[in-house]
């Protein structure tokens, strides 16, 4: 096997589609073989109508492509969709019907019954809802959703807990960077020095997201979490990172203590764990008073791991904390690579390598 994956990005020129761009320059099983945006951007070089904002340099390989409309054939079996969340139902469907595997950040399908809404170490399981999608839909490809970009942490940060104690009551209040609007997103003069109490949507997702991905799988459907989830979130003066104070009720009391210990033992699955996007631990708690904080831990475990910290008794419910996690590396692209990973090392998608070479072999090239 010598050969990497070709694999090929929707909504690359966005801030998401950027951040793909990024994390598959140097990976270690996929090669982007092509890059697609709007028909404005569509016939010019990545390079030319892509406002990179990654504090890397642009990969020249990938500057130098052709920039393709988002129809017709698109190489590889695997598609990772950056789009704007206006347009990309009817294109993901498309391509799914087609053939492709198409790893979705957009918020269009992530409620639908047979589409899993996916993080890998949670509830990596789901992923076998695909099969359901291809039966009913006939189709030859699949759709898999990336949960909302707060919702990825939280809910990553909740599923230790949920499974030793049980939640039965969850408050929480966001502070959302910048990044997470997109580019050029929110003015500065509407953020600088202010905070925006409303993200338009976003506290009806992080609510019903959050317990689809904590849900159990049963009979080919997810059974949502039976707890109420009651939301606020906040636009804050920050680029990258989300950050949530959550309060949360259990079955029964529960010490700060014992719930660190859950966090900090929580691990995926071993297949999941071995993935090259997965951090580890992909729980970091931390205990210092005054963290996490975005701008200093906002890239723990490349990005990938979440960061928890404040954890201490609740006198309204049982326990409070503080949740940090990176909206376009966990939140999107860096989970949305870490998923495609797990359909492949599960053989989930015919990739068109010779089936005898392991995957870990693939890993080590
Ligand atoms: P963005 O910066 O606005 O990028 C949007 C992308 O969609 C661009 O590549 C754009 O291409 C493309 N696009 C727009 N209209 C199109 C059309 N008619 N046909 C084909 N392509 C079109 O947005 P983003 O923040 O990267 O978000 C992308 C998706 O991920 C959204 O659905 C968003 O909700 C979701 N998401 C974002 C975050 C985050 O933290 N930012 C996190 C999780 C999920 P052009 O450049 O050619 O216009």
């Amino acid at each position: 096997m010598s050969e990497k994956i070709p694999v090929t990005i929707l909504g690359a020129t966005g801030t998401v589609g950027q951040k793909f761009v990024r994390l598959l320059a140097e990976h270690p099983w996929f090669e982007v073989a092509a890059v697609a945006a709007s028909s404005a951007s569509a016939g010019r070089t990545y390079e030319e109508v892509a406002r990179w904002r990654e504090n890397v340099p642009l990969p020249p390989a990938i500057g130098r492509m052709t920039v393709r409309e988002c129809t017709g054939i698109l190489p590889g079996r695997i598609l990772f969709s950056a789009l704007d969340a206006e347009v990309a139902g009817p294109i993901e469907q498309a391509f799914a019907s087609a053939g492709a595997v198409v790893v979705t950040n957009a918020r269009t399908h992530r409620m639908e019954r047979d589409v899993p809404l996916l993080i890998p170490e949670v509830n990596g399981d789901h992923l076998t809802l695909i099969d359901c999608q291809r039966e009913t839909r006939g189709w030859k490809g699949s759709i898999l959703a990336n949960p909302n970009c707060s919702t990825a942490a939280l809910a990553l940060a909740l599923a230790p807990l949920h499974r030793a104690f049980g939640i039965e009551r969850l408050f929480v209040s966001t502070l959302q960077a910048v990044s997470g609007a997109g580019y050029p997103g929110v003015p500065s003069l509407d953020i600088l020095g202010n905070v925006i109490p409303h993200i338009g949507g976003e506290e009806e997702k992080i609510e019903r997201e959050t317990r689809k991905i904590l849900g159990t799988l049963s009979n080919g459907a997810v059974e949502p979490a039976d707890f109420p989830v009651s939301v606020h979130t906040n636009r804050v003066a920050v680029v990258d990172g989300h950050m949530a104070t959550v309060s949360v009720g259990f079955s029964r009391r529960v010490r700060p203590d014992e719930a660190m210990e859950a966090l900090r033992d929580f691990r995926g699955s071993a297949r999941v764990a071995g993935l090259p996007s997965s951090p580890t631990p992909p729980i970091e708690v931390d205990e210092r008073v005054d963290r996490p904080q975005p701008r200093l831990d906002v890239d723990r475990g490349g990005g990938m791991a979440v960061t928890v910290g404040r954890v201490r008794p609740c006198p309204v419910l049982d326990l409070r904390m503080v949740v940090l996690g990176h909206n376009t590396v966990r939140g999107a692209a860096g989970q949305g690579v870490q998923i495609a990973e797990l359909l492949v090392a599960e053989g989930r998608v015919d990739v068109g390598f010779d089936p005898e070479v392991s995957l870990w072999d693939l890993a080590a090239l």
